[in-house]
């Protein structure tokens, strides 16, 4: 098993979420020929390998499989060979690195203790491919793991590790709303209840809720989206519809933002003497937390394997994750840390030119193209010295085979 091989293969087969059977069904392969005992279709196309190996810690490591709806622009020979989807988001680069630790760690048994969890898990990119794996009773097929690991490939200098120790990974909700009104003609206002006023309410006074309701210190987005109302200029229409995102570093101020969202909404409707708005959340991820003691105890462990420089504190990161959701569920404190994958001299000169956002292309873009290398070892490196720091240092002694006795 080569990592660099697979990972081509996987670049240039993608999978949208809950689709991911084909990579699944390599990472089961993969699982089984390196000695681990495999459970499949957890959560629809979820893949988890269980490496039993005596007494001491379990260890959760996840990668996510799925890829998204994106025309490829790389350019690259191992490009998307599936018309509109996309590894945009680097999903390939985990599932590769995990199937490389998965393999070490089988091979260096005899060195540590334990049972390792590797788990492939569907449907990130939709925010519930996690959720699915627990309510598919995940933690009833697979042991309930003492930790959880795992890492995301993003526009940092390949090889560069990151992990930033409490609120890491904003919460991000996707709300619909949608505003009933009474549809009429546009010459005779007085008969109906116009939505677009009902809706153009709502966009406003929903900025005063990070502006006038959040402190200053908190930082939280609320953004509307999407506003679609009305089909012909002289037609006041029935209904007009808000998609909204929302983003917090806390679940406080995310209830906070939730609550008001509603509260506005619904008074809103109230004033113009609309029936009540019916409000959905579309998609939802969670804070992503990681444990401060955990996360200083594997940061540790990368900067003594790698380096001092190797390691950095990337800060609070907007974007979102569902990984919490199994660390969550298993009461164990999460570690999740960025991986990086550009080309190191190309970064180092945007860095130095201010053109980062311009020259670096980040997730979800079609230009996204994490170096091969020395991107996949670090991160077959990283996953497998994050799980010897957590795992027991030692062969489990009833395993032990005591050293062969030399024939004088
Ligand atoms: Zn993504
Ligand atoms: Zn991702």
């Amino acid at each position: 098993m080569n990592v660099d091989e697979l990972y081509l293969d996987l670049h240039e087969h993608p999978e949208l979420s809950f689709e991911e059977t084909r990579t699944a069904a390599i990472a089961a392969a993969e699982l089984r020929a390196a000695g681990f005992e495999v459970i499949e279709h957890i959560g629809r196309t979820g893949v988890v390998g269980v490496l039993r190996n005596g007494d001491g810690p379990t260890v959760l490591l996840r990668a996510d499989m799925d890829a998204l709806p994106v025309v490829e622009d790389t350019g690259l020979t191992y490009a998307s060979s599936t018309p509109g989807v996309m590894h945009a988001c680097g999903h390939d680069v985990h599932v590769a690195c995990l199937i490389g630790a998965a393999h070490q760690l089988a091979r260096t048994r005899a060195e540590w203790g334990g049972t390792v969890v590797a788990l492939f898990q569907p449907a990130e990119e939709v925010g519930n491919g996690a959720q699915a794996m627990l309510d598919d009773g995940l933690y009833e097929k697979v042991p309930v793991p003492d930790v959880v690991l795992g890492q995301h490939v993003g526009p940092a200098p390949a090889g560069l590790l990151g992990a930033h120790a409490g609120p890491a990974y904003a919460s991000a909700d996707s709300l619909d709303i949608t505003v009933h009104g009474r549809g009429g003609h546009g010459s005779r206002p007085e008969t109906t209840i116009d939505p677009i006023v009902i809706a153009a309410a709502i966009v406003g006074r929903l900025q005063t809720i990070v502006a006038r309701e959040v402190a200053p210190q908190e930082v939280s987005v609320v953004t509307v989206g999407r506003l679609n109302a009305g089909s012909k200029n002289n037609i006041i229409p029935e209904s007009a519809e808000l998609g909204l995102s929302v983003r917090a570093y806390s679940e406080e101020v995310r209830q906070r933002l939730l609550g008001s969202i509603e509260r506005i909404a619904r008074a809103e409707a109230a004033a113009s003497d609309a029936q009540p708005p019916t409000i959905e959340l579309a998609e939802s991820f969670p804070v992503t937390v990681n444990d401060v003691a955990a996360t200083e105890r594997t940061m540790a462990a990368f900067r003594s394997a790698f380096g001092e420089r190797a390691v950095v504190d990337p800060g609070q990161v907007s974007g979102s994750e569902d990984v919490g959701l199994l660390a969550t569920a298993a009461k164990a404190p999460l570690v999740y840390w960025i991986l990086g994958g550009a080309h190191p001299e190309t970064y180092l000169a945007a860095a130095s030119a201010g053109t980062l956002d311009r020259d670096i292309p980040s997730n979800h873009s079609s230009k996204f193209a994490p170096e091969i290398q020395p991107t996949l070892d670090r991160g077959v490196a990283a996953l497998v010295t994050a799980a010897r720091e957590w795992l027991r240092a030692a062969a489990p002694a009833a395993t032990a085979t005591p050293a062969p006795q030399l024939e004088q």
